[in-house]
């Protein structure tokens, strides 16, 4: 599948100009959870929960949004929390 026609069929541009995956769940997510395009799945799912990247601190909406959903996001902000309120 072209990128054009994969844009048409499963991406949606928010109002920001984001893009995103046009259902929740995904078109994508198989029954047993797992990724059914793995490996070739989207940048933004090969990024998430986006805890790695330069401009986490920017983003603390978006962080607590990710805590509520992903596991390792939660446990990675909690991580953090602890080490900033001893220093
Ligand atoms: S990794 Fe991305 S493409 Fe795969 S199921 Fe999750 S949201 Fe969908």
């Amino acid at each position: 599948m072209s990128a054009k026609q994969f844009i048409r069929n499963y991406v949606l541009e928010d109002i920001n100009g984001e893009m995103n995956l046009n259902r929740i769940p995904c078109h994508f997510l198989n029954a047993d959870h797992s990724c059914a395009i793995y490996d070739v799945r989207p940048e933004a799912c090969r990024r998430y929960p986006h805890t790695d990247e330069k401009g986490f601190f920017n983003r603390p909406a978006l962080n607590a949004r990710n805590t509520m959903i992903c596991p390792a996001a939660f446990q990675i902000v909690e991580k953090l929390k602890s080490i900033t309120q001893n220093v």
